[in-house]
Parts: C-alpha cells; structure tokens; sequence
C-alpha cells in the first residue's frame, strides 16, 4: 500500500471527494485517538511489569526513546500520561474517545483525585488548552497578586561575545614580553597630526582639558514590569480589542493594547474635566443656550453665570500644564496635578470675570487656601465646603 494511501478507503486523499476527505480524516482520528488510549495501557502495562529493564533500558522513558525511537518530548509526554491512566483507568476512556487530548490530560493530571475524578473530566469534555488552563486554575487557585509597577531600568546591552581570532589564539600561547624602553606595542597608531597622543592635551589657554569628555547624560527609555490582577471582564475586554484590531493591527501585543487604552482613557477624562480636545471650538461657540439668549435679548442685563467656558477651561489646562499653579515665597510652584480646581485671581463673588488672564489651576488644597485669603479662614469655615468659593473643574465636587 503506498504510504500515503487512506487507511479508510484504500485511495490517496488527492483522489477523495470533498466529503469523502472529511469523513475520512474524521475516522482517521478516531482511530488515533484510539491508539492513543491503547499506547497509553501498554506502556503502563510494561512499567508494571518492569520488562523494560530486558531490553536494556533502565526506565520506560529511556525505552521508549531507545526501543520506541520517540522523540524525548514525545517520550516524557506519553510516559506521563501511561502514568496517569494506570492511575486513572477512567482516563483512558475519555482519550479513546476524543473527549480530552493529550495536553489537557497531562496539565489536568496533577490535580486529580479519586474523588473529583469524574467531576473533572465532565468539565474538560471537548476543551481547549486555553480552557484547560482556567479549569485547573479553578481546581487549583493561585494566591492574590499584589499590584504594582516595578521599574525594570533601561534595555541592557546585547552581549555579543567577541569571535576568537587566530592572533589572538596565538598571543595567548606566548608569554607576555615586557616592552623595552622607547618601544611601542606592534599594534601602535600613531596619531593623525603626527603629535604624539598624550591623555590630556593642553587647551590654547593653557589649562588641561580632557581629549574625551564626557558625553552628555543619555536616558534611555525605562521599562516596568506592571502587575495587577483582573477578573473575567477584563480579559474579554483584551480578547475583544485584539480581534476588533485583528485587521488594522494584527499581533497587538499586551502592552500596545495597554498603552493605547490608558491613552484614550487619559484623554476622554481631560475632556471631561478640562474641555481638551483635538478640535476646539471657538470661544463664542462654546457659551451655553442660556447665556446667548440672554446677550440677544435688548433690555436684559447679562447674567453672570458660574460655568467657566470649555475654550478658557482647555486654555487654562493648557497654559497651565495641568498643574497647581501656587507658588511659595522661595518661588517653588505646588507639584500637584490631581484634584485640580479652576481658581479666579480676582474672585467670581467680587466681580472676576471668565478669563484666561482671571483664571488659573490651583490643587484643592491651594484653592481652599486662596478662598481663606479672599473671605477670611471664619467665613470659609462656616461654608459647609468651598464650593461658594469658584466653580470647580467640570466633574470635581
Ligand atoms: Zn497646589
């Protein structure tokens, strides 16, 4: 028989029918399937009986990769398992029929017992290995992982080791001669200029400066190791976004998805709470309904509104860095960049206008402080908060 023929149908696959092919294949491996099982039982069985030993191997693994000519994989993997189903004998069914492959058996096996026996194997019926995985994370749970973000320094140097020449292998064998006075090693260069190269050349003024100064101070890019754990949702989320950018970015690692989560994440909440955006609209665009109806109305004095307009919110972000703008009397300004506050110089209740030039980011701590400077710490004190001060940033307070 030619040794690509179907052991189904006695015909090479190339002269099968579409359904016929498959059938085939099906049937095919079933029967590997069913091989498998019955390898399983005689390997458990020659152990048992320790028969290896006559053919001069001194375990079933080295039988199996001397006697069998498995690979070494293959060995370990299959004597594994003759291990497993000898204990397990219900094992064997399920691999014979196709219900758990070779790696969910050997990944379930650690975690068997007589008594969940037949709970496992119900579960792990037709599962994958990626839901094997999670299966023997449920019979077998790790302990929590504390989070954090471990800084890992820059990317270290590739170290190539240097390819041995013959001179070098050569030199070696001499012993090393002292140079004679006046005598320059064989592999010399004399410099350029034809000066002699000394280690510190003399500058025009005088003074001494070194022939290699030191280069200016390089960062490199940091790396981190971040971890964290995460629930189901979070890893459907990451399977989502992988197949949604399976076109335009096909292979989206782990922390390119991060990066480009955190970046949106970081920008809809400055847009929220700052007005930044891309597309800005102009300053007169962004007055409420209320406030433009009121400038159209003849006769009606304008109302002075406590909303600060989105355009002098994103200049203020902006020009601001997005950072507390106090500064102290040594002229040190407040590190601060979370829980920002729009501050008015000239306070909103005395008639500060909506400016860019009346308006700046202080931290809470510092806006509080300029309230007690603008109304005195007993009136701020009877304030249930400081919210009468200014109106906040859009989602603070
Ligand atoms: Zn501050």
């Amino acid at each position: 028989m030619n040794a690509v023929e179907s052991v189904c149908s006695g015909l090479v696959p190339t002269e099968l029918s579409d359904g016929d092919l498959l059938a085939a294949t099906r049937r095919l491996v079933g029967r590997s399937n069913q091989l498998l099982a019955s390898l399983l039982a005689h390997l458990g069985e020659v152990e048992a009986r320790g028969i290896h030993r006559n053919r001069a191997c001194a375990s079933l693994y080295t039988y199996c990769i001397y006697e069998l000519r498995f690979s070494e994989d293959e060995a370990f993997r299959r004597v594994s398992a003759a291990r497993l189903v000898r204990r397990f004998p219900a094992l064997l069914d399920a691999v014979s029929a196709g219900e758990l492959h070779l790696t969910g058996l050997l990944m379930l096996g650690p975690h068997l017992t007589a008594e969940n026996l037949a709970e496992v194997l119900a579960r792990a019926k037709h599962r994958t290995k990626k839901e094997i995985v999670r299966l023997v994370r449920q019979l077998d749970p790790l302990p929590h992982v504390p989070p954090r973000i471990e800084p890992l320094g820059p990317e270290p140097p590739q170290l190539v080791p240097p390819s041995p020449c013959w001179e070098q292998f050569a030199s070696s064998l001499n012993p090393v001669r002292e140079l004679e006075p006046g005598e320059r090693p064989r592999d010399w260069a004399e410099p350029m200029d034809g000066t002699e190269q000394t280690e510190n050349a003399p500058a025009n003024d005088g003074t001494e400066v070194p022939l290699n100064p030191p280069a200016p101070a390089r960062v490199d890019p940091q790396r981190y190791r971040v971890q964290f754990e995460a629930g189901d949702e979070y890893v459907e989320l990451v399977e989502r976004a992988k197949a949604l950018l399976s076109h335009a970015a096909p292979g989206t690692s782990l922390v390119e998805l991060h990066l480009c989560a955190m970046r949106s994440l970081v920008a809809e909440l400055e847009r929220q709470k700052y007005a930044v955006t891309p597309r800005p609209r102009p300053a007169a665009a962004s007055k409420t309904a209320t406030e433009t109806k009121l400038e159209r109305a003849p006769g009606v004095p304008r109302q002075r509104g406590r909303h600060v307009p989105n355009a002098i919110r994103r200049a203020v972000f902006v020009r601001d860095a997005g950072r507390c703008t106090y500064r102290a009397e040594s002229g040190e300004r407040c590190r601060e960049t979370s829980r920002l506050e729009l501050h008015h110089t000239k306070a909103f209740a005395r008639g500060g206008e909506h400016r860019l030039e009346n308006v700046t980011l202080r931290c809470r701590a510092h806006n509080a402080l300029a309230a007690e400077e603008d109304f005195g710490r007993g009136f701020m004190a009877r304030a249930s908060d400081s919210s009468s001060h200014e109106p906040w940033a859009n989602g603070d307070s």
